[in-house]
């Protein structure tokens, strides 16, 4: 099994156990890769946490600094040990604006013998974060004109720089802007604006087709999809989504089954942990997704071939035959 993405409490103020027993965890629960993706550092004080300030912003931006040097270190130790699970050590990029894109190719080029890849992500849209809580993310919507359609397309239009520009390997969580569509806001289905529940065409965000009637965010999730599928990118099927109780992991059904209309596009697994818990988390749920609402014929991982990472694949039904999944009955 493999796991593209996660995190730690070591090296980021929202984890919950350190590195070493989520590494432990997927060690015993036989995962044949576990890839190390902490977050890059922010460098703008305005994208930081709330749990991550003193009042000093500037010690605050080199905290940042300075722990994503110790992950590198300690991730690095942790693969040297030669573990059952393979480890791939990457970064999780943040495409919130262009001086922190400029920063991550630059922090890639710079320790490119230990990172190996990227998981592009978006947290933010205009500077407002969109998974830390619902206050957020209601500030975000706001910003957008109280328009759900326009906040999704200001994500889009984010997301498409970060793509063009970095050229991710792993496009990651591609549709987290749900992760705060609460059953207790109503848009209207066709324009997208907030509005009482119970008037004409209302719907929940929890609910909403973004790509039914919405005409433009399809054609922007689409034109994402095809770039990443262009350069040999591959999409993140994230189990965090089904983690935060959301009905389908990242991305959602309509885009999952949009991207496998893309001719390339290649799919791979993640669980995203930031603890021990998270490992594995919603894998069999991940399982039936994959097989019965996706419908892939193959599912792609990577693959550390003596320093050059390889693109490989496991056919859905030898995937189904793992005697990994014994541990989720
Ligand atoms: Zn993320
Ligand atoms: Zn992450």
């Amino acid at each position: 099994m493999y796991s593209h993405h996660s995190h730690s409490l070591d090296y980021v103020a929202h984890g919950v156990d350190c590195l070493e027993d989520v590494v432990a965890r997927a060690n015993e629960m036989k995962f044949d890769l576990f890839c190390l993706t902490e977050h890059m550092p922010r460098i703008d004080a305005k994208y930081l946490y709330p749990e991550e300030t003193t009042g000093c912003a500037e010690e605050d931006l080199r905290t940042l600094r300075d722990r994503f040097d110790k992950f590198l270190e300690h991730a690095s130790e942790v693969k040297a040990r030669g573990l059952p699970t393979k480890i791939i050590i990457g970064v999780e990029v943040e495409g919130c604006d262009m001086n922190h894109i400029a920063y991550a190719k630059k922090l890639m080029d710079d320790n490119k013998h230990i990172m190996q890849f990227c998981v592009g992500s978006m947290h933010h849209v205009n500077g407002i974060p969109i998974d830390f809580d619902q206050a957020e993310w209601n500030r975000a919507l706001e910003y957008s004109g109280n328009n759900l359609r326009s906040l999704v397309r200001d994500y889009l239009e984010q997301q498409y720089r970060l793509i063009i520009e970095m050229k991710p390997l792993i496009l990651g969580h591609f549709d987290l802007f749900r992760v705060f569509c609460s059953k207790d806001i109503f848009v209207d289905a066709e324009t997208g604006q907030v509005v009482e529940e119970g008037s004409k065409n209302a719907v929940s965000a929890a609910t909403v087709s973004f790509t039914k009637h919405w005409d433009d965010v399809r054609a922007l999730a689409e034109r994402n999809l095809r770039t990443v599928a262009s350069y040999g990118g591959l999409i993140e099927i994230n189990t965090s989504g089904l983690r935060k109780k959301l009905e389908n992991p990242y991305p959602c059904r309509e885009f999952a089954i949009l991207a496998k209309t893309i001719p390339g596009t290649r799919f791979v697994l993640s669980d995203d942990a930031h603890g021990v818990s998270h490992v594995g988390v919603c894998y069999d749920k991940a399982l039936s997704y994959m097989d019965e609402v996706i419908q892939l014929d193959r599912l792609h991982y990577l693959e550390d071939n003596a320093g050059v990472l390889e693109v490989k694949s496991i056919s859905m039904e030898d995937l189904k035959r793992s005697s990994f999944w014994e541990q989720y009955k």
